[in-house]
């Protein structure tokens, strides 16, 4: 009879990390690692072909890394085996290996830690949840920040961070003398465009990941999105190379341009690092970190790298608490009573909005689309649209090649969509075409023109604008921070209200799907 198995260590696929607090007390000789590739994951929204490859692909080399120290993996193969979900294949590993006690680092997904958590006390196993190390602030530690607030906001919540670590602090002040430098940090390209920008270092797939491409391809042909660029780093090392990369770069100028967008410019001054982060093949440390150095080299502006650790230290760490203190409640979340369903073409890209168009199509080819392009146009247009929060937040959640649902919901039920009645933005971010306009080239290759809102060639965005300051005015007209964009309203008057009214409601009717022309709007298994 072969020796009990102490700890049944699961490691899930958003968990790649060889120094995980899973493992401290590691013992090769009694425990053993698990991990199992199950197709709910892959489908419980419509998962982009890339998202689903890179997670198996980085899970794959994962297993071999922890192999080659010397650890037992019980590995479950997409392929070898008929579970349809996590709960399924550990139930069965449970009962097969009897393990002491289950271990596991607090997963980042409340669905996945509901079901372990279910699952050990319907088998009468002992559970291990262990702290993320991966993060820069605890749980308990982010709730006791938020418990002493009336109103959280990320500028009191990084200011926060930066004194308790000491990351860009001199003297118990801010380096440079000033906490940020959003203003320097909102350059456009102008008319000449961004000119050459280095391309990001990219990853040749070897046979493992080619190996999964062609899976993905056979099990998954009618989910969206295309592999013919799939070049994301896939293990550590990789990701370590694609930090240089972008440190050396496009660090640099990160800072000025990150809210700037041109035409086929899918990636610009951006670190493409999001999806290394979530996986945790790199720690948030060591990003910031290696901007320090950058930093302090003189290789890097202070702007830049304030601009890069905010969203790291600040937004990120920010939502990762929000999501935990507010689940479940949170995914139910409409304080504007959204009704609509999410156009066809979020899936497609064919609209004869080059804004759109843009954005959705990078988003189909590679998986990517930067912060401004989610927020500001993907997210914007789903807002002023009225789409319902939910259907937005399942498409995110499927076609980012980063999507994990600890971060994607609160930047999209929170952040763009204003669901959650302004608990982590303090407005909506709502503006018309005119933003646009300024922060990129798209109009000028549009048949749209973003001054006008009701006319022949009225921008959507614009009328969508307007049509949105007009529906929602009773709940912004005396909001503290919102207010002074409504007022914008008192300059229109009775007639053009109603023509902004009625060109609204044909664009929802135009733009309404039939039930056939929309692949997959609701969660299906
Ligand atoms: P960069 O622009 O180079 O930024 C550097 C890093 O900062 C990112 O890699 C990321 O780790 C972090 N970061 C930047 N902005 C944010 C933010 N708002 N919240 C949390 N972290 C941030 N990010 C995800 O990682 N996964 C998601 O599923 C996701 N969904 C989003 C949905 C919407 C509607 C919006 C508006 C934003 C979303 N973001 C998400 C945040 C942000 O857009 C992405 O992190 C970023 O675009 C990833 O590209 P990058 O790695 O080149 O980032
Ligand atoms: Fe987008 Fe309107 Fe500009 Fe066209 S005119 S690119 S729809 S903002």
């Amino acid at each position: 009879m072969p020796n009990k198995i102490r700890h049944l260590v699961i490691v899930l696929g958003d968990q790649l990390d060889l120094e995980s607090g899973a493992l401290d007390d590691f013992d090769v000789a009694r425990d053993r690692v698990w991990m199992a590739e199950v197709p709910q994951e892959a489908t419980h929204v419509w998962s982009h072909k890339a998202r689903i490859a890179l997670f198996l692909s980085a899970m794959r080399h994962h297993r071999k890394a922890l192999e080659r120290q010397g650890r037992v993996v019980e590995y479950h193969h997409l392929g070898g085996h008929s579970y349809l979900g996590l709960q399924d294949a550990l139930r069965d590993s449970i009962r097969s290996l009897q393990p002491e006690q289950l271990v596991i680092v607090h997963p980042g997904d409340h669905r996945v830690l509901d079901a372990i958590r279910s699952l050990a006390q319907e088998t009468g196993v002992a559970l291990d949840v262990r702290p993320d190390r991966h993060f820069l602030i605890d749980m308990p530690e982010f709730e006791d920040w938020a418990r002493k607030r009336k109103l959280l906001r990320l500028e009191d919540f990084y200011r926060f961070m930066r004194s308790r670590t000491g990351i860009l602090m001199e003297d118990g002040r801010p380096r440079g003398g000033v906490w940020n430098f959003d203003r320097e940090n909102r350059k456009t390209f102008g008319k000449r465009g961004p000119g050459a920008i280095p391309a990001p270092r990219s990853f040749a797939t070897d046979d493992r990941t080619l190996e999964v491409l062609l899976e993905v391809e056979r099990r998954y042909p009618d989910h969206p999105g295309s592999l013919a660029n799939f070049d994301w780093p896939v293990t550590r090392e990789q990701a370590e190379q694609a930090l240089a990369d972008f440190i050396e770069h496009r660090l640099p100028a990160f800072g000025p341009y990150q809210d700037a967008m041109w035409t086929d410019e899918p990636f610009l001054y951006h670190s493409r690092l999001a999806s290394s982060l979530n996986l945790k093949l790199l720690s948030a440390r060591r990003v910031i970190d290696a901007a320090l150095e950058a930093l302090d080299e003189g290789h890097a502006p202070l702007a830049s790298v304030e601009g890069f650790i905010r969203q790291v230290l600040g937004w990120r760490e920010f939502v990762r608490g929000l999501y935990w203190m507010q689940m479940p409640e949170y995914l139910k979340r409409n304080a504007l009573a959204a009704d609509r369903p999410l156009p066809a073409f979020y899936w497609t890209g064919e609209t004869d909005m080059q804004c759109l168009r843009q954005t959705i199509t990078q988003t189909l080819e590679f998986g990517y689309a930067h912060h401004i392009q989610r927020l500001m146009v993907t997210g914007l247009f789903a807002l002023l649209l009225g789409v319902r929060p939910h259907n937005v937040h399942e498409w995110y959640l499927a076609v980012y090649i980063d999507a994990v649902e600890w971060v994607e919901l609160p930047n999209t039920l929170g952040m763009s969509q204003y669901a959650d009645g302004g608990l982590i933005a303090s407005k909506p971010y709502v503006a018309s075409g005119k933003y646009i306009q300024r922060m990129s080239n798209y109009c000028s290759q549009c048949p749209y023109n973003p001054a006008h809102a009701t006319e022949g060639d009225a921008c959507p965005f614009t009328t969508l604008y307007w049509d949105f300051l007009l529906r929602h005015h009773k709940r912004f007209a005396d909001h503290p921070r919102a207010a002074l964009q409504w007022r914008s309203l008192e300059r229109i008057d009775t007639n053009k209200r109603r023509a902004i009214r009625r060109k609204a409601e044909a664009l929802k009717q135009a733009l309404a799907p039939s039930e056939t022309e929309t692949p997959r709007s609701t969660h299906h298994g």
